[in-house]
């Protein structure tokens, strides 16, 4: 007979399961106990699984937020700062341009001078009208 160390019942050597490494080579649990301890210790360890996964899925899932999150941001500012360099070089190219277009009175700008619904454009009349610039020119220099 051997005492149970769960139960504490005083139960018949083959109530008990093989246990090489024991003393007198049985478990010290019944048979019963050990059934149970195992279900326990099986259980435990599922529901520590369950909550692990559950904590990583919520992890995860917060993780692929955040990611998310932050590369909307970087997209947001990455499209602003695009259209702003674009937009400040494309105002600074149509302005150089312009400025080109004023100081060399080029036909593309005398064009845009002349009222084309009045006027049939003409190259003595780009040439008339780039005279009477230079002319408006000198008088405005001569003023200053
Ligand atoms: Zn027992």
């Amino acid at each position: 007979m051997k005492v149970c160390s769960k139960c504490k019942v005083d139960k018949d050597e083959s109530e008990f399961a093989k246990e090489s490494v024991a003393k007198d080579g049985l478990q010290s649990r019944c048979k019963k106990c050990q059934k149970e301890h195992k279900q326990l210790t099986r259980y435990r360890s599922n529901e520590l699984a369950k909550i692990r996964v559950a904590k990583n899925s919520e992890k995860y899932a917060k993780q692929c937020k955040d990611y998310r999150k932050r590369n909307l941001e970087k997209e947001k500012q990455r499209v602003k700062n695009y259209y702003y360099t674009n937009h400040k070089e494309m105002i600074n190219r149509a302005r150089r341009n312009n400025r080109k277009n004023i100081d060399n009175l080029t036909d593309c700008y005398i064009k845009g001078q002349l009222d084309v619904q009045k006027h049939q454009i003409t190259t003595e009349l780009i040439e008339w009208k780039r005279v009477t610039i230079q002319i408006k020119r000198l008088i405005k220099e001569k003023n200053k």
